[in-house]
């Protein structure tokens, strides 16, 4: 009786083994990625997730150990638009025939001038702050998972189809909560220049305190000038983001009397927003209750 178990649970274990060796790894760069590649791959995929909730991926670096995690992968996520300066060294630490994708490549793009420098012109990372970009991206990831593993074709159309439908229903819900908040209220302060794409979708002003690159530093200038233009157009309150220093911040609440909206994700999913439906949630509910 003994032994009949054991060969069981050692059949048990070969099919286990089995079925994870038949899953196709991905590995991805983006907390947002990450979770939209959970949900379109379900049962056939198994997801690393190398920049979780919470790091900030402008600073983001991949260490040794990371990059033996991408051995074997079939498909490589990035977000693209030159957030990764380290994606031509992923490819090779996969094994060679990984398919890399740069998923805001295939976005359409805001561009604006660099910090300091009005006339150079750069691409904006931040894609996933508009939904719409975000519902693009769940196709993009569902058509590089048909690239890499045809045979779960229908699979993963079944399983975009439903995350797109939560998507337009969050869509849906934060137009209705915008929409509590006059036009002339729509302006927002952040730590650093991340939520153009927020803006452009759903009707705001945005006064940025740091570039859209989180090393960028303010200077006491630009910082002096977004003093003033706080004091003139009666912002009500700044926001602050999860991974970056107060300091600036604080300053300036000190010097406009605008109060603290509260803590936004910018970047990515976060240790209090596991799925990006919360993060959007989390920081369009600040918004307009500090707004309105
Ligand atoms: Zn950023």
């Amino acid at each position: 009786m003994k032994k009949s178990f054991s060969a069981l649970a050692v059949i048990a274990l070969a099919l286990a083994q089995a079925s994870a060796a038949d899953k196709v790894k991905v590995v991805s760069f983006s907390s947002i990625l990450t979770e939209i590649a959970q949900e379109v791959g379900g049962d056939a995929v198994t997801v690393t997730g190398l920049v979780g909730p919470g790091v900030d991926p402008h600073d983001y670096q991949p260490t040794p150990g990371d990059l033996k995690r991408l051995s074997g992968a079939k498909l490589i996520l990035a977000s693209g638009r030159h957030l990764e300066n380290y994606l031509d060294k992923l490819q090779a630490s996969a094994g060679g025939d990984a398919l890399l994708v740069k998923v805001g490549d295939q976005l359409p793009s805001l561009k604006m001038a660099e910090e300091g420098d009005p006339k150079s012109v750069v691409e904006d990372p931040h894609w996933w702050n508009s939904v719409a970009n975000v519902e693009q991206a769940v196709r993009v990831v569902r058509d590089a998972f048909i690239e890499v593993e045809p045979a779960a074709k229908a699979e993963f159309k079944k399983n975009a189809a439903s995350h797109l439908a939560r998507l337009a229903a969050l869509d849906k819900w934060i137009k209705q909560e915008v929409a509590l908040l006059p036009r002339d209220r729509r302006e927002l302060v952040t730590s650093h220049d991340a939520f153009q794409y927020f803006a452009r979708d759903y009707g705001f002003r945005i006064y940025a305190i740091e570039g859209i690159r989180t090393e960028q530093e303010a200077s006491t200038r630009e910082v002096n000038e977004l003093i003033d233009t706080i004091k003139k157009q009666n912002v009500k309150a700044i926001f602050l983001e999860d991974t970056l220093n107060p300091k600036v911040s604080t300053e300036i609440v000190k010097e406009t009397g605008a109060k603290v909206g509260g803590t936004l994700y910018a970047d990515g999913l976060g240790a209090g927003a596991d799925t990006y439906e919360k993060m959007q949630k989390h920081n369009v509910t600040i918004i307009v209750e500090a707004l309105k």
